[in-house]
């Protein structure tokens, strides 16, 4: 309990009317006399301590009603406001499942259109490669035929029969 609180610094055991907080965290309660001490202390260090007043009526003082009306208030307000942070959140949800599909969709389109793309380039590929064969084939026809020709005698068409 506040009321019960005592200063523990050096064990001085009277009634702490301040809490104190160092820079570096450190914390208690103090009486009136030691706040001076502490603050002396805090000047020799070159660190800040702080004091805050202990209020023991004003803590354990029941509410008034103005204040019970004004706290009512206060949680009306801020569960609406959760509500309605609770329904944005629940939109931006959506919002990111719908994203989501969309993405998942697109990507299967992507990876159609690079597929037909992949077979294309195949069959343009696998097409050129055939016409190649093709003209190749045909040149040694060609060849073959020249050659054909040249050892095949023309016959005269004057000659007499034989
Ligand atoms: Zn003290």
């Amino acid at each position: 309990m506040i009321g019960e609180l005592i200063c523990d610094v050096d064990d001085c055991k009277a009634d702490a009317v301040y809490t104190y907080v160092w820079a570096w965290g450190e914390s208690g309660v103090c009486c009136a006399q030691h706040r001076v001490i502490l603050e002396q202390k805090a000047k020799q260090l070159a660190r800040t301590c702080s004091f805050s007043p202990i209020n023991i009526g004003e803590t354990n003082r029941p509410l008034e009603r103005d204040e019970r009306i004004q706290l009512r208030a206060t949680i009306m307000t801020l569960e609406e406001e959760l509500q309605t942070l609770k329904g944005e959140a629940a939109t931006r949800y959506h919002a990111f499942a719908e994203l989501q599909t969309d993405y998942v969709r697109l990507r299967e389109v992507h990876a159609r259109v690079e597929a037909e793309l992949e077979s294309t380039t195949l069959e343009r590929d696998g097409a050129r490669a055939l016409l190649a064969e093709e003209r190749a084939k045909t040149f040694e026809l060609v060849q073959e035929l020249e050659s054909v020709k040249r050892l095949v005698p023309r016959p005269q068409p004057d000659q007499p029969p034989a």
